[in-house]
């Protein structure tokens, strides 16, 4: 049975400007059984033509028939798949992965070929070319003679029809050139059909048939022996994994290869770990910080109108013109008589005061209020009362603490009832104002509430106030309210609209849109500065990755030597990257919560972490890891078999 028929085959090279044939209409045909040396000078073009043979390489005119089908008609694909089950490579090189041992090596078809138990048929294979106590070692734990015999069991993994040996002798010393002849010449006998390229006429003493060959064609044909007529037993060839199995194989190899290079992968992935690390840590922080704000805003009241003059805490704003805008207590009562739709009004006016309990000593914000304040911002107390108009009149003696106050000076005591020091003066304490939390700005809970009349006269010492707050019933029509607020304010102080921003008239609802506008621009700049890591952790990886595919490029070669289809190694080299990023995404979601854990913890900062985050890091890490790792896995997918194998 015929089962090579190439007939006018013509290959060139162009070198520079220089087209050069290596073969120049070879025609030959080869039957079954048939053990074949292919015999000429260095350069003539021997293992040009093997590798033709072999599917591994083109040609430029001439037809091929390969077990009477036409090769110029096949796709990649179809010539992969051929290798993979029909036939089987030698090389002068050995090309064996050498991470690896031998055992793995002779079962590397089965990436690609889905054989049962490929690690017992390995081993039977071993143990065939009588290496079988050495399955276990690497190749450079082997000599070049075991190291060739590792080669030649893995050629013979898929029982392939057809062997092809390029010099397979060619780096071997005497003793283990007969070996490799003797077991090449029993694979022979067994039924093989084997084409080998050698320049040795020892080796090719072994053949049935000489092809002696010169400048790119066959000058001389020799007939040893006639070839075997009896047919042999040819295997059925394995049929293609799938390519879920081809996934799964290449998670395994991409694992294997990142661990043998860990600490390079690790630091390829360091981009991706801290930029997922800094968006999950700021993520968390800003969520936190909007969760606190949030809870204030909700325990404050949305209807809510302030007045500040200027903006000053002093009381007073030298404009321009030097002119200065002073509120006190008649601009309340005159505000709250004139105006309709106020449910309760309330000055305020602050300061500083150190309070001190028995041997403890605490500097906090003094505030001094009107009754109405109580209601006004949710501060009722849990704990103890609110003052009442009468002690604000009698500028009695009384405070209500915060909590930060109560946790400094009292600790665990009961504070209710205690007198306290604020600036030297005795003050009894009746009240403990609920928990505010600290809204990232200042912390809302370190405050004493005093009545207004006691803090203008007993303690600070001053008739204006600083600002006043009101709320206003449902029914208000905030714009109109506000518009009446200022006139009555420039009546009273005969100012006016010109003279600058004097009366600052702010509403809950105003704060809080302003608040989300600036969180709002806040989340734009951190998705800005994840993309720029993420970029960078990515340029990062590609680079790996080119290398990794530079230094692999012979493995890439055998791989498809072996079978291999270039999808099947662009899924190889994308599940690398993407392990890479992903390993690189996992470790930087669990520094980012470390971090924020230790924020929380150490430095008292909100976060919030939400499992949002969580999966949008990971989702882009993956991302990450399929763009930048696409262009080198589709480098390494378009090289030719045999230019890869060559490559140095
Ligand atoms: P042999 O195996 O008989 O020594 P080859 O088939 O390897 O010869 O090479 C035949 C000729 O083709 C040589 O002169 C070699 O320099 C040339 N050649 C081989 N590969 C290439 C290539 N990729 N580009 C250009 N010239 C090449
Ligand atoms: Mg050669």
């Amino acid at each position: 049975m015929e089962l090579i028929r190439i007939k006018d085959i013509v290959k060139t090279y162009n070198t520079g400007s220089l087209q050069f044939a290596v073969l120049n209409k070879v025609s030959l045909s080869i039957q079954q059984g048939e053990f074949i040396a292919i015999m000429g000078a260095s350069g003539s073009g021997k293992s040009t033509l093997l590798q033709i043979l072999g599917l591994l390489d083109g040609f430029d005119s001439g037809s091929y028939l390969l077990f009477g089908e036409e090769i110029a008609s096949k796709t990649p694909d179809q010539l992969s798949d051929l290798r993979a089950s029909k036939l089987g490579f030698i090389f002068q090189q050995f090309h064996l992965l050498s991470r690896t041992d031998a055992l793995f090596n002779v079962s590397l078809p089965s990436l690609y070929s889905s054989i049962e138990a490929p690690e017992k048929l390995a081993f039977s294979l071993l143990q065939k070319v009588g290496l079988e106590d050495r399955s276990h070692h690497k190749p450079n734990e082997l000599s070049g003679g075991q190291q060739q015999r590792v080669a030649i069991a893995r050629a013979l993994f898929n029982s392939p029809g057809i062997l092809f040996a390029d010099e397979p002798t060619g780096n071997l010393d005497s003793k283990s050139k007969i070996e490799i002849m003797n077991e090449l010449k029993k694979l022979h006998s067994e039924g093989k059909t084997i084409i080998m390229v050698t320049h040795e006429p020892e080796m090719a003493e072994f053949c049935d048939r000489v092809i002696h060959f010169s400048d790119g064609k066959i000058v001389r044909e020799e007939k040893r022996s006639k070839p075997k007529k009896e047919s042999f037993e040819i295997h059925p060839s394995p049929k293609r994994r799938n390519t879920s199995e081809i996934i799964f194989k290449s998670l395994q190899t991409a694992l294997r290869t990142l661990l043998a290079n860990r600490a390079r992968s690790f630091l390829s992935a360091l981009g991706i770990l801290f930029g997922v690390a800094a968006v999950i840590a700021v993520m968390a922080l800003g969520e936190g910080a909007k969760k606190s704000i949030e809870d204030q805003f909700s325990s404050m009241g949305s209807n809510l109108l302030m007045v500040r003059t200027g903006g000053s805490r002093s009381g007073g704003v030298s404009m321009e013109a030097g002119a200065v805008a002073r509120i006190d207590l008649s601009d309340v009562e005159a505000i709250h008589k004139k105006l309709n739709g106020i449910v309760n009004i309330s000055g305020t006016v602050n300061g500083r005061a150190q309070a001190v309990y028995l041997n403890r000593n605490w500097n906090t914000m003094i505030m001094g209020v009107q009754p109405g304040y109580g209601v006004l911002r949710n501060m009722l107390p849990a704990n103890g009362r609110f003052f009442t108009e009468k002690e604000n009149s009698d500028r009695n003696l009384v405070a209500l603490i915060g909590q930060t106050v109560v946790r400094e000076l009292f600790g665990d005591t009961e504070p209710v009832g205690k007198y306290i020091k604020l600036n030297r003066i005795h003050f009894k304490v009746i009240g403990v104002l609920p928990e505010k939390g600290s809204g990232g700005f200042r912390d809302q809970d370190d405050i004493v509430l005093v009545p207004m009349q006691t803090a203008l006269r007993r303690v600070l010492n001053r008739d204006s106030i600083d600002g006043i707050e009101m709320e206003l019933s449902e029914s208000v029509d905030r714009d109109i309210f506000s518009s009446d607020l200022k006139s009555i304010l420039h009546q009273r102080h005969n100012t006016n609209e010109t003279m600058g921003n004097l009366f600052q008239i702010m509403s809950m609802a105003d704060i809080q849109s302003a608040v989300s506008e600036t969180s709002k621009t806040m989340s734009s700049l951190l998705i800005g500065i994840a993309a720029i890591s993420l970029i960078v952790g990515g340029i990062g990886i590609m680079n790996i990755m080119l290398v990794s595919v530079k230094e692999r490029t012979r493995e890439i070669g055998l791989r498809k030597a072996l079978g291999a289809r270039n999808n099947d190694i662009r899924i190889q080299f994308l599940i690398e990257s993407v392990m890479v990023s992903l390993i690189g995404g996992a470790v930087g979601v669990f520094v980012g919560v470390a971090a924020i854990y230790f924020l929380q913890e150490f430095a008292g900062w909100t976060a919030i972490i939400s499992p949002f985050s969580l999966g949008v890091s990971l989702f882009f890490s993956t991302a990450t890891g399929i763009i930048f790792g696409w262009w080198p896995a589709e480098l390494a997918s378009k090289l030719s078999p045999i230019t890869a194998l060559r490559y140095e």
